[in-house]
């Protein structure tokens, strides 16, 4: 096993074993841009180690032995040889960018003898002991966890010592007093000096890459982004060159196109006399890329033939790190740049209009999840204009418009959330430790950093509202209060943050349905071109089934029945029918709840001209109708005029240990005759009465809950008769069709009986899951963290489809239902009818369509669009 390569001898294809950061130095290197020399260790090398135990193996030292003398040879420079050092970064690296999350360290190679060495030789003493500060520095926090607030600490009292403002103000003496302050931490916290042999320091490093991996931040980070613990890391070793050698120096990160809204144009910020992370940890504030035009103008020139070069090549916009050494350009990463759903969108459909994509590559670029965000409601411009300022300095680092109380720590935003508040996050800056809390909050607000600082990065991929760098902020965390230039805010205070304009308000302010844009349509126009899979939606009022036109749901996937039960004045019929004594009383109750059924059929059947739509008969157990209180069922007994004995006997009666699994669905159609044909003949009037208008109507009628080929065909016997009759009665001709809801794991392993009967299938995946694992979905928030913190599980199966034996129930219904009937329609309605990944399963499984809530129908429009490229790509 070959455990090390140089940059010249891999590419952008081995992310696997190179890691997404060293594929891409080798790919830049291959391409001729000007990278620094270097070579990775493999993610393979990581796994081994981190199996077994705490030293590097054998082989592997030798290889990265030989890489070092190799990497001598090519530059030049040599680690022992102080006329020309060698130094280098070690850099972690994983297949899939995690931003902040791992360790690098810099300037490794710098000894407390060859620093003086390096300051003659550049003849810049500041230079030098500048880099041997920052490895120190490095070094001591990601080899031996030194608290970095030690090393910060000495750093601030000797700027205030000297009234220094900036770190770039540091002297060479100043800086020399601190590299002692920092050697003395290390004999003080390790007992021990800061080793001065460099292939310790090389070894020791990369070790503790290696076990970064599994640092708490990195796990966390993981799980929010659904990657898999077992990918490893890679190590980048590779030659410095510095952007901190005065004012010809300097570093930067850019975006080749605006990654908060997609404008085509170079987006990023850099800092002269600066190296590394200087830029984006908001130490000084940055200045905007385009000054670099005047500042370097051939630098300039060059980064934008690069950039270009670079977006052509990997068919992407591009988030690229550079390094300017004394005039001279490097470039030190680039990536798939992360942009907000908004930037997405628009980008795709440039890329598309430059040449640079086909459009089934565009839609590859865009992350479905990220479309809620630009569907998601901004502020009411009105209300806006009258709304109380706090500030119009920020930054809008991520799009969205969100209201909350204001909290000034992670911790604080995590456990208000989870107490159900809405709440905004508050910091001078955000670090990787505050990534939970960022997550719960429903914005982030910083009175440092840029466009580019972590706070702005981490929310533009969580697709969180953020507003960064608001120097009018004074952020007192001791005291939990915020002071700006016209007053004051308390923890727990109301403030809206508007991310697409980088603008604060005091307290709440109404918010309306963002306008989708030209460009989210051309991209859900490709979708439909390209996806298998129609997408419905879950709905039933009117504002939702118009939400979901809007997204041109291809029909309804299912209408629950039940949600139309809920209004007090149906709520008392159902219960008239539920707790009736006679026949006739029930007979009566039915007639009433059909009168208010055949209306909701009519209004939707109106509005879905053309369109298929499935209604689910009664599916929720009896007693979610019925008053439970001594208090409530003497008042239903009163309104229904019946005495209250009677009605509590009934009630007990229907009383059930476990109503998930007892009398509901197909049960109660069964022991309830009247209920299924009452509820079938409104679809028929309804529909009839639609027809009647010149409105096309496509019913399919959908039992339940069914897990026998018998208990179907009596459902359907019965109701088929019955609207036999109904229709000779009118003399009118009406096409529809009965289907089941597959639900529960009998049912797809009878699948094929079941299509002797059924017209269709809709699997139900809510119930299906929590039939397969045996977990109640109502109860199981109380063991299904556990289960996943403990990697028990790797997906909560409710989120997401479980792999092994949701889906394989899935298709094997489909399969056996489509044996007995080959063209058998076939969809899904659960809440995994939304969910990208499940769609992609879903597609190859073959299925028709899936259905979802209405905001989510773009979403899984695009999801399918992808499963079918993905499809045609292998
Ligand atoms: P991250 O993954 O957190 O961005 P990086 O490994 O990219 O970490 O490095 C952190 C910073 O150090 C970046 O700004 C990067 O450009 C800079 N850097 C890394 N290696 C070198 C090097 N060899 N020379 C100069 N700067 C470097
Ligand atoms: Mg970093
Ligand atoms: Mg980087």
């Amino acid at each position: 096993m070959k455990r090390v390569y140089a940059f010249n001898e891999g590419n952008s294809e081995m992310k696997d074993l190179l890691g997404g950061k060293g594929a891409n130095l080798a790919e830049m290197t291959r391409l001729g841009c000007p990278v620094p020399q270097g070579f990775t260790v493999t993610t393979k090398a990581c796994l081994e180690y981190l199996q077994d135990g705490d030293n590097l193996s054998h082989d592997l030292i030798q290889e990265i032995n030989q890489a070092i003398e190799q990497l001598e040879d090519q530059t030049q420079k040599k680690f022992d040889d102080p006329e020309k050092l060698l130094l280098v970064s070690v850099r972690s690296g994983a297949k899939i960018s995690m931003p902040g999350m791992m360790d690098t360290i810099l300037n490794l190679g710098l000894t407390d003898e060859n620093v003086d060495k390096l300051a003659q030789l550049t003849q810049d003493e500041r230079f030098a002991y500048d880099c041997y500060r920052r490895l120190l520095q490095m070094f001591g926090n990601v080899v031996y966890e030194i608290d970095m607030s030690l090393f910060e600490g000495q750093l601030k009292q000797i700027k205030d010592q000297h009234h220094l403002n900036f770190d770039h103000e540091l002297s060479a003496d100043h800086l020399k007093e601190l590299v002692k302050k920092y050697q003395a931490i290390y004999t003080q916290e390790l007992g021990h000096p800061f080793p001065q042999d460099v292939k310790e320091q090389i070894y020791a490093a990369v070790r503790a890459v290696f076990k970064s991996w599994n640092n708490k931040r990195a796990i966390v980070y993981r799980r929010l982004n659904n990657v898999p613990d077992d990918l490893g890391t890679a190590v980048n070793i590779q030659e410095m060159v510095f952007g901190n050698r005065g004012e010809t120096s300097g570093t930067g990160v850019l975006f080749t196109r605006n990654p908060a809204n997609g404008q085509k144009e170079l987006y990023g910020e850099y800092l002269t006399n600066a190296q590394g992370e200087d830029v984006v940890a908001g130490i000084r504030t940055p200045m905007s890329i385009t000054r670099l035009k005047d500042q370097f103008p051939e630098i300039y020139q060059e980064i934008l033939d690069l950039t270009s070069q670079l977006e052509s090549h990997y068919h992407d916009m591009q988030d690229i790190e550079f390094t300017i050494e004394e005039g001279k350009l490097f470039l030190l990463q680039t990536r798939n740049g992360k942009r907000t759903a908004q930037a997405a969108v628009k980008v795709a459909c440039d890329l598309v209009e430059e040449g640079i994509l086909t459009p089934k590559q565009a839609l590859l670029t865009i992350q479905p999840e990220s479309l809620h965000t630009l569907l998601h409601p901004a502020f009411d411009q009105a209300a806006l204009k009258s709304a109380p300022l706090i500030s119009k300095m920020g930054l809008p680092a991520s799009p969205g418009a969100a209201t909350g109380q204001v909290v000034f720590d992670a911790e604080t935003a995590k456990a208000w959330t989870d107490e159900g508040k809405d709440v905004i996050l508050v910091r001078h800056e955000t670090s990787p430790e505050d990534i939970v809390g960022m997550n719960s909050a429903k914005a982030i607000v910083t009175s440092q950093g840029g466009m580019t600082s972590h706070a702005a990065v981490v929310a533009r991929g969580m697709g969180k509202c953020c507003v960064s760098g608001c120097s009018e902020l004074d952020i007192n965390e001791d005291k939990r209060v915020v002071t700006y230039p016209g007053g004051s805010l308390h923890e727990g205070d109301i403030m809206s943050v508007d991310g697409s304009t980088g603008t604060l308000y005091v307290g709440e302010i109404p918010t309306v349905a963002s306008a989708a844009n030209e460009y989210f349509d051309q991209v859900m126009e490709w979708s439909r071109e390209f996806a298998q899979l129609k997408i419905r939606m879950n709905a039933e009022t009117a504002t939702d089934i118009q939400n979901g036109l809007e997204f041109k749901a291809s029909g309804i996937g299912l209408v629950r029945t039940e949600h139309m039960f809920f209004e007090a004045e149906r709520l008392i019929a159902i219960r008239q029918f539920l707790l009736a004594q006679t026949a006739s009383d029930r007979e009566e109750a039915l007639a009433h709840i059909k009168q208010f059924q055949t209306d909701d059929f009519t209004n939707i059947f109106k509005l879905m001209d053309n369109k298929p739509v499935v209604v689910r008969l009664l599916d929720a157990p009896l007693h979610e109708f019925l008053p439970h209180t001594e208090a409530e069922i003497k008042q239903v007994a009163q309104e229904l005029n019946l005495p209250f004995d009677q009605v509590s006997d009934r009630i007990h009666m229907t009383k059930e240990i476990n109503p998930m699994m007892g009398h509901r669905a197909c049960r109660m159609g069964i022991t309830y005759p009247g209920l299924y044909l009452m509820q079938a003949e409104a679809v028929i009037q309804a529909a009839l009465a639609v027809q009647e208008q010149g409105v096309n109507v496509q019913p399919e009628i959908m039992i339940p809950l069914v897990s026998t080929k018998k208990e179907l065909a009596q459902l359907k016997e019965a109701i088929k008769d019955h609207l036999d009759k109904v229709l000779q009665e009118v003399g009118a001709e009406l096409t529809y069709t009965i289907g089941a809801m597959v639900e529960t794991p009998r049912a797809c392993l009878v699948a094929d009986q079941l299509a002797e009967e059924a017209e269709f299938f809709s699997f139900g995946t809510n119930d299906l899951t929590q039939l397969s694992f045996g977990y109640s979905r109502d109860d199981a928030g109380k063991f299904l963290n556990a289960y996943l913190e403990e990697g028990i599980l790797k997906d909560d199966p409710f989120q997401t489809i479980d792999l092994d034996a949701v889906k394989e129930l899935v298709a094997i219904a489909t399969e056996r239902g489509r044996k007995t009937q080959s063209n058998l329609k076939v969809g899904v309605c659960g809440e995994l009818g939304g969910d990208p990944r499940s769609i992609k399963v879903f597609h190859q499984i073959g299925l028709d369509y899936v259905s979802c809530s209405p905001y989510r129908v773009p979403i899984a429009q695009l999801a399918a669009a992808q499963s079918a490229i993905q499809d045609e790509l292998v």
